[in-house]
Formats: C-alpha cells, structure tokens, sequence
C-alpha cells in the first residue's frame, strides 16, 4: 500500500488524536494558485471556514489571498491572521448586527448580501455609522453542483442567495438606499465539485445576467464565483492538488469578462484539505462474529465529515506493514453515526498503531466539538516538528 510520507519518529510521544499539516503541500498549492490567478489578472480569496487554524491562516494571508468570512468571527480570524482589510469579503445568509457592524468599522472590501431585507440592515446600519457600505448581490443561479445535498447551496431551494427572479426587485429599491454602494455579483453553488459541467453552467448563467442587467443599465465591476472546487478524496498521494489549470482555464474560456471588470474566486477546500491529516492511535482491535473492528481515539468529534455528508476519507496505518486485512473503523463516541468507514482495507491492525485519515485539511479541525466532554485537537506543523 502506497502511504503518505509522515514524520513518524517525531510522533512519539505525541497526544493523540491530533492534526498533522504538511506545510511544504500548503505552499505548493498555494503558489500554483497564485501563478495562475496572475497569468489571467483574477482575485483570489481563501474561505476562512475550511480551516481557521492560526498558523494556516497567516501562511496564507502572507502568500497574497485575500480572505471569505461567513460570520463575525472569521472577519476577526481573517483581521488577526493578517490579511489586508480591502480583500475581506463578507458572506452568509444571516449577518447579526454586531457582525456588520464590525465588517464596517473594519472598513472590509465587500458585504456579499444574500436577501433584500439584510440589504435594508446594512443600509441602516452604515447610515447610523456615517458610512458607504460596498455590497456584491449573492445571486442564486440555480445551478446543480452535483455534489452532496448537504452541500449544494445554488439550487433555487437552497436558503442561500437571491433567486434571479427577484433581482429586478431589488434594483428598484438599491437607489433608494443611499449608504451601500452595489459594485458586482456573488456566486457560490456548493462545494467539491468535481463536475467541471458545473462551473460551466454557472459561466453560462452568469453571462446571460450581465446582458441582461446590462441592458437596464447595470454594469458589473466585480464578478464573484465563489468556491466548491473538489479534491480527490480517493488518491491523496498521487492527487495532492486538484487541476487547477483546468478550472481556471474553464472559466477564462467561458466567462465574458468587461474591460476594467475583476474576477475573484473564493478558493476553501482546495487550498487546505490535502495538506492536513488526522492522527489516531488504535484503542482495541474488536473481533465480532462477522467483522472486526479498529476502535481509535478519534471519533467524530475530531472528523465530522463522515458522519455528516457520509464522506469517504482514506485511511492508512501509518505504524505497521503487516497483511492488508478488512476492518470497519470506527470512533468512541457513544452514537452510531459515529463510524469512519465499513470494510476498510488496512495493513494489520494492532493496539496502539497509528491510523491516519488523509485529506483532512478542509472541514477537519475547524469543525471539532467537544461532544461526550473530549477536548479538541491539537495540530502539529511539519516545519516545526
Ligand atoms: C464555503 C464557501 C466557500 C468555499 O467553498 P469550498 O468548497 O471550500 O471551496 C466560498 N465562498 C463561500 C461564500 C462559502 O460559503
């Protein structure tokens, strides 16, 4: 079996279950973004939700990305990490006043607004303040991802954004409210996706909204098209970077850019999740009647995604060599839901191995509790190890 490269001799000792990032995949990854951004003159934004980790928030924010908060936290994560201020943009669908009003005394670069009546707040709120608040409208272009239900946002059922039949509506209204200032469209249709037809649609979409708009006058001088770009769960070591070649390439194609017009891209997942692994030490190899079981120390209160969206993560016993043999791997916590995979190849499992879940970079860490009153992971970095 073909495993990732992990500094064993220094997890002696160490903790488990914890968080491990390979910093070199990070800075990788990030360069190769960064290339391409310049060669097409686009705006690059890394989604703060995939992976608040500190330390990986100031690699980023040192590397030129700009920064996507979906609450008041994450503009502070992003404020604290370092990114500059005229790159945080603001999303979700349910901005508390405290949250705006610290996007506007930060003086953020843009508020992407998901409903008229959080258009009406912010107009309020910068009115109170004595301020222009720069907005994007987040459109719902009913576009299908393809992905996981849990994580499709731009079908027009979907709680995000605004439907394009309501638009006219609210340009009726957007000159009446004098302290926003509306600069562009948002988009953002799901995430890990890995059916370019996808990113294609939404292109298609979003042409025929700027001729449209256009043609009442509307001009756009930024495009947003958000995130979603999927990773390749099932190959980690032979795919540690999605192609991003292609899915910048796609959207240079496709998209009618107008002169002076920016282009930005709301990059999560693809950035973080091949970079990080989750750690685990071996409780109990369980033999049943039928199955055996691999009992770790991580449950799913360290890796939700399994149990949430039913994901698949590739697992590797990072300790041992011995024959593959079939495990279901499973967590200690005292729920059924909690079970990484079923009839997962391992070489031979014993007490005390080490099992690593890859591609856990993305949606891992950031969403850990403290569910059964464990304490949250530590995370480890392979530069200071
Ligand atoms: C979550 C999110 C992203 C990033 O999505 P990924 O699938 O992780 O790339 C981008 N933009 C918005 C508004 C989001 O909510």
């Amino acid at each position: 079996m073909i495993k990732g490269t992990f500094p064993i001799d220094k997890f002696k000792g160490l903790k488990t279950p914890f968080y491990y990032y390979n910093i070199e995949l990070l800075r990788e990854t990030l360069e190769t973004v960064n290339s391409l951004i310049s060669k097409y003159g686009y705006h690059q934004h890394y989604a703060i939700k995939a992976n608040a980790n500190p330390y990986i928030l100031r690699i980023i924010a040192e590397s030129g990305f700009g920064a996507d908060c979906v609450s008041g936290g994450e503009v502070q994560a992003a404020l604290d990490a370092g990114f500059p201020v005229g790159r945080i943009v603001f999303a979700g669908v349910g901005k508390a006043d405290w949250e705006i009003n610290l996007g506007l005394d930060n003086d953020i670069a843009c508020f992407n607004v998901e409903s008229l009546a959080e258009l009406r707040v912010i107009n309020e709120l910068a009115a109170d303040k004595g301020k222009t608040a720069t907005i994007a409208l987040r459109v719902n272009p009913n576009v299908d991802a393809h992905t996981h239900a849990k994580i499709t946002t731009g079908l027009q059922e979907n709680k995000f954004g605004i439907n394009i039949g309501m638009l006219p509506g609210v340009f009726e209204e957007l000159p009446k409210l004098k302290n926003v200032c509306f600069t562009g469209i948002h988009f953002h249709i799901g995430s890990q996706i890995t059916d370019m037809s996808a990113f294609r649609d939404l292109c298609i979409r979003f042409n025929e909204l700027q001729d449209n708009l256009e043609a009442s006058g509307i001009t756009l001088e930024n495009a947003n098209f958000g995130g979603g770009l999927g990773i390749d769960y099932y190959h980690p070591n032979h795919i540690p970077m999605p192609d991003f070649e292609n899915y910048f390439a796609s959207f240079h194609k496709l998209i009618k850019q107008r002169p002076g017009q920016q282009i930005h891209f709301e990059l999560g997942r693809s950035i973080v999740a091949q970079c990080g692994s989750l750690i685990s030490k071996v409780l109990y190899v369980k033999e049943g009647e039928v199955k055996k079981f691999a009992i770790l120390d991580a449950g799913f209160t360290e890796l939700i995604r399994p149990a949430m969206y039913d994901a698949y993560h590739h697992m590797e016993n990072i300790t041992n060599d011995g024959t593959i043999e079939i495990y279901d791997v499973v967590g200690p916590i005292c729920e059924s839901s909690d079970v990484f995979g079923k009839d997962v190849k391992l070489n031979e499992v014993r007490r005390n191995d080490l099992i690593a879940f890859r591609s856990a970079g993305a949606y891992g860490e950031v969403m850990a509790s403290q569910y059964n009153c464990r304490s949250l992971p530590k995370a480890w970095f392979s530069d200071q190890l």
